[in-house]
């Protein structure tokens, strides 16, 4: 175990932790050079497309250490021999050391998945662009790092591009962040490889290696292996990735989960390369993966303890389990239907298999009267739902409607209301409050409602904070206050404030970026419920009620932001050979109308050279089922409304 170290790296998005990783792997020999790839860790086709790390990755790096010879004087035959660990054959000059990394998204809507990271290891790399300097989210990672109780070593990335000025900027105010002198803040170019080696060898010296487990206490001889994340395979079941923190996990040995007490037959085990190596054995202190078998994905539980002791009773349950998760909260919810019902079962089994890759999506059976069956689906955020809906899209290819992304609403509904709260789910431990987590559920009556808020944090330069407060037309703030952060001379200021979930979906990140020109970066947290002044508003394209468009709305926006739908609406959908009116209706009473003229649609100019006969039956057939599937949807499901779609409505 002394030769082990585990760490993350932790930054703000787009800062770098992806490409130093490459760096890292690269240098320890882990991915050779001619199969290196940009963000090798980005391993989904998604991740790799928009350039952004979705799922955390953990790799096994060997790293030959070399000592310091400046320190080689001073050590003891005893030191050198501690130096050496385990690994008896390695030379005392360049003991031999695993490192286990784990590569970490940094948008918010990721920050589960990078509290699970955290809690695997003993070190974090904070990384830091020189060019921008310390952001919102290198703020709220530090936080985290720092309530994990891990080592943390700030550097700064980037320097083959940062001028002197910025990257001395950005190590004082890394420095600052952290309560450490100048001097301990590392400098690297993930780019050009500058200072990686230098970053590795003080992971190597600063972060401790893995502790061994207490010896006091009843079962002090079992295995414990903390599951921190998992995938799915067809053959091999769930895949549990693990952190070992007591004893061993052997091959072909019976294990149990301490939790839901599923039982393991450890038919593959190994390490994570980051592709699955199989072996014999993962030690203690050690990173690894348990192929369980298991297919019922509920059964392997994030955030539980794996062990070789079955827990019979629930003290030997408290005694093996290891500190686990809280469980992850969805806060954005969107329903979907398949746009033909006989998908459904299909659907539903696609769903259930995005679950295996992300197991803090929840998904509950949902129908609507004109969309049919479908599912509720809860999201960690915006990001987080568009990314799931458009795998949904390319890995399942099932073509699904789906309704605007809302908050959930607690609702207090009166006895006379009732009848319109039968369908929902009420709020634990309150009696006539309700969930109202799909618009279309929110009732004509109520005596209060209350709406999700997040804590946000800006970190902007000096210069757009200003813009950044006149956003205020636009949005919810409340609470605000500001400071400056780091030195006076850096001018960068510290925006805090509570501002509505609904608001901050409503496209706030993009805003955000635009008047401060990409230099203001958000973090933000949903802390609370308060108390909103929100209604209903509903569409009709051509008469056709379309649910999906319903959304709550604070009550002074809803005049505009009817006129502004309408609008958008009549731009966005696509025509048709008819006219269709376009009407928002709050309450039953129209408030703003717009209409799409009709398309002539012609078959096309085919006679010019005689045409192409096969081509032109093709062309009228595609016609003619465009036709009928045209007639379908207008008594069917009225009108379809693509995820792009919300996506533009959404915007202020
Ligand atoms: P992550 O979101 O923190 O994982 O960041 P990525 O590793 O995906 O990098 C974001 C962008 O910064 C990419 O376009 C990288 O090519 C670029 N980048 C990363 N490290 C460096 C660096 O050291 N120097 C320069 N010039 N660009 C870098
Ligand atoms: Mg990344």
């Amino acid at each position: 175990m002394q030769n082990i170290r585990n760490f993350v790296i932790t930054a703000h998005i787009d800062h770098g932790k992806s490409t130093l990783a490459d760096r890292m792997l690269e240098l320890t020999g882990t991915i050779e050079k001619r199969n290196m790839q940009a963000q090798f860790l980005d391993g989904m086709e998604l991740e790799r497309e928009r350039g952004i790390t979705i799922k955390m990755t953990p790799v096994r790096m060997e790293y030959e250490y070399k000592l310091r010879t400046e320190n080689l004087g001073l050590m003891t035959k005893n030191d050198k021999q501690e130096a050496r660990g385990s690994n008896s054959k390695s030379s005392v000059l360049s003991p031999k050391f695993i490192l286990n990394l784990i590569d970490t998204p940094g948008h918010s809507d990721f920050g589960y998945e990078v509290s699970r990271a955290l809690e695997a290891v003993e070190g974090a790399v904070l990384l830091v662009d020189a060019t921008q300097g310390v952001q919102a989210q290198t703020l709220y990672n530090y936080e985290m790092a720092r309530r994990a109780g891990l080592t943390i070593i700030g550097a700064i990335n980037k320097i083959d591009v940062a001028t002197s000025e910025q990257a001395d900027a950005a190590i004082e105010e890394v420095s600052i962040l952290l309560g450490v002198e100048v001097e301990e803040i590392l400098k690297v170019s993930g780019k050009t490889g500058d200072g990686v080696a230098e970053l590795l060898r003080a992971v190597v010296e600063r972060v401790p290696p893995p502790k061994p487990w207490p010896t006091t206490g009843s079962q002090s001889a079992a295995a414990r292996g903390l599951i921190f994340d998992s995938q799915y395979d067809e053959h091999r079941g769930v895949i549990a990735y693990i952190r070992v923190f007591s004893g061993e996990f052997k091959l072909n040995t019976t294990y149990h989960m301490v939790a839901t007490g599923a039982e393991v037959k450890t038919k593959d085990i190994g390490y994570l390369k980051p592709k699955l190596v199989a072996g014999e054995v993962v030690k203690n202190g050690e990173i690894g993966y348990i192929a369980t078998g298991i297919k019922d994905p509920d059964l392997v539980k994030i955030g539980d303890t794996v062990s070789d002791v079955r827990a019979t009773t629930q003290t030997t349950q408290l005694e093996l389990a290891l500190p686990g998760y809280r469980e992850p909260r969805p806060v954005v919810f969107v329903s979907f239907y398949p746009e033909h019902p006989e998908d459904y079962d299909e659907f539903k089994k696609a769903l259930a298999k995005l679950r295996l890759s992300d197991s803090s999506i929840r998904f509950e059976p949902d129908a609507s009267e004109v969309l049919g069956r479908g599912f509720k689906g809860g999201f960690l955020g915006k990001l987080h739902f568009e990314i799931a809906a458009e795998r949904l899209d390319r890995e399942f290819n099932i073509p699904v409607v789906s309704s605007f992304p809302s908050v959930a609403y607690k609702v207090n509904i009166p006895l006379s209301g009732k009848s319109q709260a039968k369908n929902l789910e009420r709020v634990d431990g309150e009696l006539d409050t309700y969930w109202v987590k799909n618009p279309r559920d929110f009732p004509l009556e109520s005596t209060a409602v209350y709406e999700p808020m997040t804590a946000i944090e800006i970190l902007t330069p000096m210069q757009y904070l200003g813009p950044i407060l006149k956003l205020k037309e636009l949005y919810r703030f409340r609470d605000i206050t500001t400071e400056t952060i780091g030195s006076a001379a850096s001018g960068r200021m510290l925006i805090k404030a509570r501002l509505p979930l609904a608001d901050l979906i409503s496209d706030f990140d993009d805003k955000l970026k635009s008047v401060s020109q990409g230099y203001g970066s958000l973090n933000y947290e949903v802390v609370d419920y308060e108390k909103g002044d929100v209604d209903k508003l509903e569409f009709l394209v051509a008469e056709n009620s379309v649910p999906g468009l319903t959304r709550i709305l604070p009550k002074a926006e809803i005049e505009s932001e009817a006129r502004s739908t309408c609008a958008k609406l009549k731009d966005l959908l696509p025509k048709q050979q008819f006219k269709q009116a376009i009407q928002a209706s709050l309450r039953g009473r129209v408030i703003a109308r717009e209409t799409i003229p009709a398309e002539s649609k012609e078959l096309g100019n085919f006679g010019k050279n005689g045409g192409d006969r096969t081509r032109k039956m093709k062309l009228w057939k595609k016609q003619q089922r465009g036709k009928e599937r045209l007639e379908e949807r207008s008594t069917n499901t009225g009108v379809r409304i693509s995820a792009s779609v919300f996506k533009e409505l959404l915007k202020k």
